[in-house]
């Protein structure tokens, strides 16, 4: 499949079929594995193959299959799949961090992973610095010979600000450090990190590539080096692997990935141009628009602007709320990368935790509505939002 397209390997990469041939791939929904002999389990636990499987938190064929899966689109040489997005996160860090060590991390981060660098690592003894994470200065100020890595989200939530990653991975590995990139809204279709210079990619299979809002999951990806050699002891022996039924239910997730993926972009395109300039609007912020001021990284890095976008409203958190209540089609809630489109007021809800403070600096006003484009059709979409606007 290694010479394939994106989408053929997206159907067919990675599976393994069993004694029985099915076409569509099996859900191996158990623990353990049978040994034929003692022998057998000994020689096992002394060493085991690419198929030899000794119990789930370890590996198991259907998670095998999306790891391998995954792999192939992102162009990664292997995987390790996680119980959530936050377990691949914490285990992309903790893995390859220890005490003394110092990581330079972009503040624009996911609740939780702003969690993870300002209170868990520190506790641990690594000195985080936070920058500005689309000031290259700010990168080459922050970014010393003892950096062991840099972190950042490579397109931000809410606020859809993008890390140039190419020009980050130069300045980290001038000094040695390594780039762990949390890419979930640049999505695996658009991304091209590992050429721009990334070492460790994390995705939060929960978003587009579940892609029907049913599972948790995540997946760190890296050299084989990395990944089996940092990563897999760290996540096998503390518990965040990735069960097989989510396995299954991600496998037949990444088939459809492409076509979803693409099609939430050209809408999101659409939408994005309906709305600027609405009378009830302050800005429309989508990096596939030439307003927005990294529209050139964003054409150079994705070649899209991407699924979400946001909105601010002019009537601040009253206007906000008017516009999320008087929505049809549109749902309320804190997904992204699902099939229905879902809009989310992140002030009052995923980042009610920062301070009005952080918020401002971050840009999370309150009149920001973050969408995340599904794959209704276009129009029902844009005029549910025209209706929903002229309620406010
Ligand atoms: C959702 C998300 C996560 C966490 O993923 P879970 O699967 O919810 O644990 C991490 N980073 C980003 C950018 C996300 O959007």
């Amino acid at each position: 499949m290694k010479d394939k397209k994106p989408r053929t390997r997206l159907v067919h990469g990675g599976t393994k079929r069993s004694q029985w041939n099915e076409v569509s791939e099996a859900i191996f929904l158990t623990q353990g594995f049978v040994y034929d002999s003692a022998e057998q389990a000994e020689q096992r636990f002394i060493k085991s193959g690419p198929d030899e499987y000794i119990y789930a938190r370890y590996g198991n064929p259907t998670v095998a299959m999306f790891e391998e899966r995954i792999a192939m689109l992102e162009g990664a040489e292997d995987a390790f799949a996680t119980a959530s997005g936050m377990a691949a996160v914490n285990g992309a860090l903790m893995s390859m961090l220890k005490a003394g060590d110092h990581l330079v991390s972009a503040r624009a981060l996911f609740g939780s992973c702003l969690y993870i660098v300002e209170d868990i690592l520190p506790r641990f003894g690594v000195e985080v610095t936070l920058v500005d994470g689309a000031d290259l200065d700010q990168w080459r100020a922050a970014v010393r010979p003892d950096t062991k890595a840099v972190f950042f989200e490579s397109m931000s939530n809410p606020t859809l600000e993008l890390v140039d990653v190419q020009a980050v991975s130069e300045i980290a590995h001038a000094q040695g450090a390594l780039v762990v990139v949390d890419n979930v809204f640049s999505t695996p279709v658009f991304s091209d990190a590992i050429a721009q210079g990334a070492d460790v990619i994390i995705y939060s299979s929960t978003k587009h590539i579940d892609g029907q809002g049913r599972t948790l999951g995540g997946v760190i990806l890296g050299t084989r080096d990395h990944i089996r050699k940092v990563v897999e002891p760290y996540m096998k022996h503390t518990g965040g692997s990735m069960s097989p039924f989510t396995a299954w239910v991600q496998v037949k997730g990444l088939e459809t990935l492409d076509l979803r993926v693409r099609a939430q972009a050209q809408s999101a395109q659409a939408i994005a141009e309906a709305l600027e300039g609405h009378a009830k609007l302050k800005k429309v912020i989508y990096p596939g628009l030439p307003s927005h001021k990294q529209a050139a990284l964003a054409q150079r890095q994705l070649g899209s602007g991407g699924t979400m976008l946001a909105i601010e409203l002019a009537g601040g958190k009253e206007a906000a709320f008017a516009f999320l209540n008087a929505l049809d089609v549109i749902v309320i809630s804190n997904n992204l990368g699902d099939a229905k489109s879902i809009v989310t007021h992140p002030a009052t809800t995923t980042h009610q935790r920062l301070s009005a403070e952080q918020r401002e600096t971050l840009g999370i006003t309150d009149g920001l509505v973050r969408l995340s484009v599904g794959i209704e059709d276009t129009d029902d979409l844009i005029q549910d939002i025209l209706d929903a606007l002229e309620a406010v």
